[in-house]
């Protein structure tokens, strides 16, 4: 006798798909069946033929919680997040008071969310300049050893309660993190050039927002990811860089990989998008982002990235901001207006409606991108982001036809604001499984219970194929 049964499931076999039933039990799969006559099941629930692919997974959001929740906690964030077809979240160490970096700060979070989550969420750990300042670094182990599945470091200040790194500082915290065998993900600015950048623009008095993106140069991001890639190589520290903006990151990435370099890289759906051009001088703050939008050339090298194995999967950078007192208040310019958007609600759709539907991307570098690669990084596949016997039963049901416009009011974020608003989609999440449980439904909206999504433990240390497909060639 099963759990459930989902019918009619399109899933993913390479590049082709087949129709099955899904059998569930205890939260897992337990099997698959093109013939369920005589079969016993509590539920069936029939996926009439949509792609269903393994659980969708967010490996970069900050849900603010606990601490900074006038902007989103943990239940709006995981809803936002089931709504867009995410099975599982991970969350950033930094947007939260206090911010963690040390197993009880860690625990003290998982306590103020635990009763709110809708979907499944790992965490990240943290380490900061301070940690190594104040001789903390022990911390590093003990996170890893609690569960956290990467550290995070900021090269640029973020919020005052996670300070950032000097070149030294962050050359410490590689070796501490080295030897925990787990990625180390670096927010990868040079301070020093956006810092000053920035201030010269601002007295020159410079208020158009795409000065915001021209101040905190691609060049900025090229330079520290050049750094971080030095220190990888003598440190020997998993290298991840979060929310890459630039082709030229791409390129550096694609090449450290091909000397044997343990790096990896993620892509936004916003980096693959937009460009700073429109989008600021459309949105203005509400398009303000660290590091910010780039250039039409360097979404086209980000998507070229994504297929030669350069960039390795998606995140969203999901950071939203209070409009009233942080992105739209008295005296808010381009300057003091805070850098985030929310993202968790368009990840799934964007990559299919951008990336799949519109030919960029084959179904196995889409399965890749939004579940397994991201699952295999954090140590936690096969049991997230495969479909597989003894997975858990997290799927991701799409609907490719499903046409529609992004509305930045319609949303379970607290942020009701989006850079992506009014962008025409084809492709829409229909049904979102955690464990065997429906959690969103485009009919019924969000049916999870609050508290039902589980704090997930790494499971293991894995490393990423490098699967870089063909040499990185230089575009003329
Ligand atoms: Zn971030």
């Amino acid at each position: 006798m099963y759990d459930v049964i989902y019918k009619n499931a399109r899933i993913p076999q390479g590049d082709e798909t087949v129709v099955t039933n899904i059998l569930v039990k205890d939260e897992k799969i337990s099997g698959f069946s093109t013939d369920i006559q005589g079969v016993e099941a509590k539920e069936i629930i029939d996926l009439e033929g949509h792609l269903t692919l393994p659980g969708c997974f967010d490996s970069h959001v900050h849900f603010m919680d606990p601490g900074f929740t006038h902007r989103e906690n943990f239940l709006t964030g995981t809803s936002s997040a089931a709504a867009g077809g995410l099975t599982m979240v991970m969350d950033m160490p930094c947007c939260s008071k206090p911010s963690v970096r040390a197993v009880d700060n860690l625990e003290s979070k998982l306590n103020a969310i635990k009763d709110k989550a809708i979907v499944d969420y790992a965490m990240w750990g943290g380490v900061t300049g301070e940690d190594v300042r104040e001789g903390w670094l022990h911390n590093v182990q003990e996170q890893a050893d609690y569960g956290v599945c990467a550290f995070k470091c900021y090269m640029t200040p973020s919020v005052p309660t996670y300070p950032k790194v000097t070149d030294p500082e962050m050359l410490e915290a590689f070796r501490a993190v080295a030897k925990t065998g787990l990625p180390v993900g670096i927010h990868a600015e040079n301070f020093d050039m956006c810092d000053y950048y920035t201030k010269k623009f601002e007295k020159e008095g410079r208020m158009d927002a795409p000065a915001w993106a021209e101040a905190r140069m691609a060049l900025a991001e090229k330079a520290a990811i050049e750094l971080g890639i030095s220190f990888a190589e003598d440190t020997g520290a998993r290298l991840h860089i979060v929310h890459m903006s630039t082709g030229i990151g791409a390129k550096l990435i694609g090449e450290a990989k091909k000397r044997g370099v343990d790096v990896s890289a993620e892509a936004t759906p916003h980096y693959l998008t937009l460009n700073y051009q429109d989008a600021m001088t459309e949105r203005g703050a509400f398009a303000k982002i660290a590091p910010p939008l780039r250039t039409k050339k360097d979404n086209e090298e980000l998507w070229e990235g994504i297929n030669n194995g350069s960039v390795d999967f998606i995140g969203t950078d999901h950071a939203p901001y209070e409009i009233a007192t942080e992105k739209d208040f008295e005296g808010a310019n381009i300057w003091n207006t805070f850098p985030g958007i929310p993202g968790v609600e368009t990840m799934v759709p964007i990559l299919v409606s951008e990336g799949y539907n519109k030919g960029r991307i084959t179904l196995s570098k889409l399965v890749e991108i939004l579940s397994t690669n991201a699952a295999k990084m954090y140590g936690l596949y096969p049991k997230k982001g495969a479909l597989q016997i003894g997975s858990d039963a997290d799927l991701t049901v799409v609907d490719l036809d499903h046409e529609w416009t992004v509305d930045e009011q319609d949303t379970y974020s607290m942020a009701k604001y989006n850079p992506l608003h009014g962008m025409k989609l084809k492709g829409k999440p229909v049904k979102t499984v955690v464990r065997g449980k429906v959690v969103f439904d485009i009919n019924h909206g969000i049916v999870g219970e609050e508290g039902y999504g589980n704090f997930v433990r790494r499971q293991s240390i894995q490393k990423l194929d490098n699967n870089i497909k063909y040499p990185f060639v230089e575009k003329e």
